[in-house]
């Protein structure tokens, strides 16, 4: 089963908490041992899992990416969005999880993201689940 969802974004980089709507295309699915994938179909957008407690682990991966790869540097890519393209091969376009007993195998903390990084725009966003 693919699941296919609009995402609208309201900042240039953003990090948004999809894990709900992933868990319910699970339920949904009724498949209760196999795979999720969530994927992002965008050379500027990805996904990534990481701590879903504390909203200021968000901004701090935000934070950190910034500095690590600076939107003024020396591009060659002439869009002037060269930052958001590494930023998303950095995170990856998408993440691939477990399911067991009906369920995400997901950790206490952890949560799954979907990773704007050249917004506002509306984005799509992919979860297939797979039997098996
Ligand atoms: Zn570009």
């Amino acid at each position: 089963m693919l699941n296919r969802f609009k995402l609208p974004t309201s900042k240039r980089a953003q990090i948004i908490d999809i894990t709900e709507t992933v868990k319910n295309c699970v339920k949904e699915s009724k498949i209760e041992e196999g795979i999720a994938i969530v994927y992002s179909p965008h050379t500027t957008a990805g996904i990534t899992i990481n701590e879903g407690a504390d909203p200021d682990v968000r901004t701090d991966i935000n934070s950190a990416l910034e500095r690590i790869v600076p939107r003024d540097w020396n591009f060659l890519h002439a869009e002037g969005n060269s930052d958001s393209h590494i930023k998303t091969s950095m995170m990856n376009p998408g993440q691939t999880l477990i399911i067991s007993e009906g369920k995400l195998v997901l950790g206490t903390w952890q949560a799954i993201y979907f990773c704007e990084f050249d917004g506002p725009r509306t984005r799509t966003f992919y979860v297939k689940v797979i039997n098996g």
